[in-house]
């Protein structure tokens, strides 16, 4: 089962207007047709303009860093899904580890907001992972597990097929310490196997599983060479476009 190949760019913070829209334009220029789909995920600011810029380029969409659990309502400074997607954008991030974090983004609050983005037609890019005192602790896949079971699992079949899973081990995010390809590969290998558990070996075996975590243009090739990791997410890596774009092209030839 040939499975999509994703690098979604997460921005976090970072870049107004105009260094946005340099960024998206150099991405543009510099990426090749290939098979893999770029996702950019810029601040909400830079929603619908980068979608108009990559509006009927194939290989490239534009999604969310986070959306709001209610349809819409009395919410200040809150964004909802389908206002997302009423840019143009078609993902969204959910259950980033910052998110969870300075945030206090849990399970339940996620399971909420997985229902409303794919309701509004959009996919969630959904993030796991454990911190370092969990790695060591030796429960990583016992969290990771926890994680996709409140988040994810209540969802029926047809519509897990939207989701994209994004493992992301806390102590390798912006710390520069990358997960080895086989650490990643073994976490990998169990998401897919809790998704065959729940929905069966078809729809684990087409679910793209994203590496995220201090993923470079050094790494990300062996780091993608692994069987059951089908991209990365990135975050640092994906504020210069010629580091973006060498993470894009690092997936062994198929
Ligand atoms: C992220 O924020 O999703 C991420 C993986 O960050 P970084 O690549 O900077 O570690």
């Amino acid at each position: 089962m040939k499975r999509q190949r994703i690098v979604a760019g997460n921005w976090k913070m970072n870049l107004d207007f105009n260094e946005g829209r340099d960024l998206a334009i150099g991405i543009i220029r510099s990426i090749g047709s290939s098979d893999v789909l770029t996702i950019l995920c810029p601040p909400f600011i830079h929603l619908h303009y980068i979608s108009v810029l990559t509006n009927g380029i194939a290989n490239i969409e534009v999604g969310a860093q986070n959306c709001h659990s209610a349809r819409n309502g009395a919410f200040t400074g809150e964004v909802s899904a389908a206002m997302i997607k009423s840019t143009g954008a078609s993902y969204v991030i959910l259950g980033h580890s910052e998110r969870r974090e300075f945030f206090d983004e849990d399970d339940a609050l996620l399971a909420e907001k997985v229902n409303i983005a794919l309701a509004s037609g959009l996919h969630p890019i959904f993030c796991c992972g454990e911190k370092l005192e969990v790695r060591e602790a030796g429960t990583h896949e016992h969290l990771v597990r926890t994680q996709l079971e409140n988040g994810l699992f209540h969802l029926d079949s047809d519509v897990f097929a939207k989701i994209v899973i994004a493992y992301e081990p806390v102590w390798a995010i912006g710390t520069g310490k990358t997960a080895s390809p086989a650490q990643a590969q073994e976490m990998h290998k169990f998401i897919r196997s809790l998704i065959a558990e729940r929905y069966g070996q078809e729809i684990a075996d087409s679910t793209a599983i994203l590496y995220g975590g201090s993923c470079k243009p050094d790494n990300a090739a062996e780091i993608f060479s692994q069987p059951d990791v089908d991209g990365g997410l990135i975050g640092g890596a994906s504020l210069k476009a010629a580091d973006f774009v060498a993470i894009v092209d690092s997936f062994p030839q198929s």
